[in-house]
């Protein structure tokens, strides 16, 4: 499959999965004779040889891609660029923020878990927080040798005929990139069809918290005014308008909002015991999406002012203004 717009093309990359994403996207994107792939799928041959029969159905080769762009640094995203690189060297393109995170280093990797570590303690998740603080301090070591290999090159030594639009929330380091004149948008996981995508608690590249859901909301409302005529989105289906979509995000946030809002009224005070009662089991088997998911609607709460938090002995407390 191609989509030909005004002497530009992409080449979608479409790699089913049978969970809830249903597939990983990345994109083969070409204007002016030179070909850009974006985004690397997962690091796995079912990706590796969609790249490789997207390649070779439209009559490329893997010396053909001239760059690379990513988009965010999660897995399922930058998989393939060690391999691809180590064939056929060519440059990769990042937001500044994805290189500590990509290449593993160790003081920002410290800070992010120092950051999970009070997260966590001031959201009072007890055993759950200290197991993932745990588990993230193993990673440290038995995860060093994933590093990205390849240099990472920020987006702004780049020649790109796409405009790059910062859109944090789901990662810190996200970026969209937009062709203005075809109207298309590579969204990365900033609008997924079928399903919501999270905006995760993650620091800042001094370790500071952010406040991923309200970043997410600007975001998504930054790639909604752009007006695109296609985003081509890291999961699912391509989207064809991004208003309804967007709406409906916006309602289902509210919608969270209002529940917890509610349980915040029956007297739960602090994120990790809002967090238990909201999601019951998935508190343990999914605790960090869930408590991002938690703390996320209510910094939203927090910002339209229908709740104040104060801390007592090192944890925050929340009650309705
Ligand atoms: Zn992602």
């Amino acid at each position: 499959m191609k989509i030909e717009k005004r002497n530009h093309t992409v080449y979608p990359i479409i790699v089913p999965v049978n969970y809830n994403l249903k597939s990983i996207n990345f994109y083969l994107y070409q204007s002016d004779n030179t070909l850009t792939l974006i985004d690397a799928g997962l690091n796995n041959e079912e990706c590796w040889n969609a790249l490789a029969e997207t390649l070779k159905a439209n009559e490329f080769s893997l010396q053909d891609i001239a760059q690379i762009y990513l988009t965010h640094h999660h897995v399922d995203h930058v998989g393939l660029v060690d391999r691809i690189v180590s064939e056929h060297p060519i440059p990769v393109y990042a937001h500044p923020f994805s290189i500590p995170r990509l290449k593993r280093e160790r003081d920002f990797m410290e800070r992010r878990v120092k950051f999970f570590e009070t997260l966590y303690k001031e959201a009072d998740c007890g055993e759950a927080g200290q197991t993932q603080v745990r588990y993230l301090k193993n990673a440290l070591q038995k995860n060093e040798k994933k590093a990205m290999q390849t240099d990472i090159i920020p987006f702004d030594q780049a020649q790109l005929d796409l405009e790059i639009m910062e859109v944090p929330g789901h990662a810190p380091d996200q970026v969209s990139f937009f062709h203005e004149e075809t109207g298309w948008l590579f969204g990365g996981d900033l609008l997924i069809q079928h399903i919501s995508s999270n905006a995760l608690a993650e620091p800042d590249f001094e370790g500071r918290r952010q406040y991923p859901l309200l970043q997410h909301m600007d975001s998504m409302k930054a790639a909604d005014s752009l007006q695109p005529t296609t985003v081509y989105s890291g999961h699912g289906e391509v989207i064809q308008s991004t208003s309804n979509l967007v709406q409906k995000r916006f309602q289902e946030i509210e919608d969270k909002a209002d529940k917890l809002a509610n349980l915040i009224a029956e007297g739960l005070t602090t994120a990790a015991t809002l967090a238990k009662s909201y999601y019951e089991k998935r508190y343990d088997s999914q605790f960090p999406l869930v408590m991002s998911e938690i703390l996320g609607h209510l910094d939203y709460l927090e910002a339209k002012e229908r709740i104040e938090k104060e801390q007592k002995s090192g944890v925050w407390h929340y009650h309705l203004t």
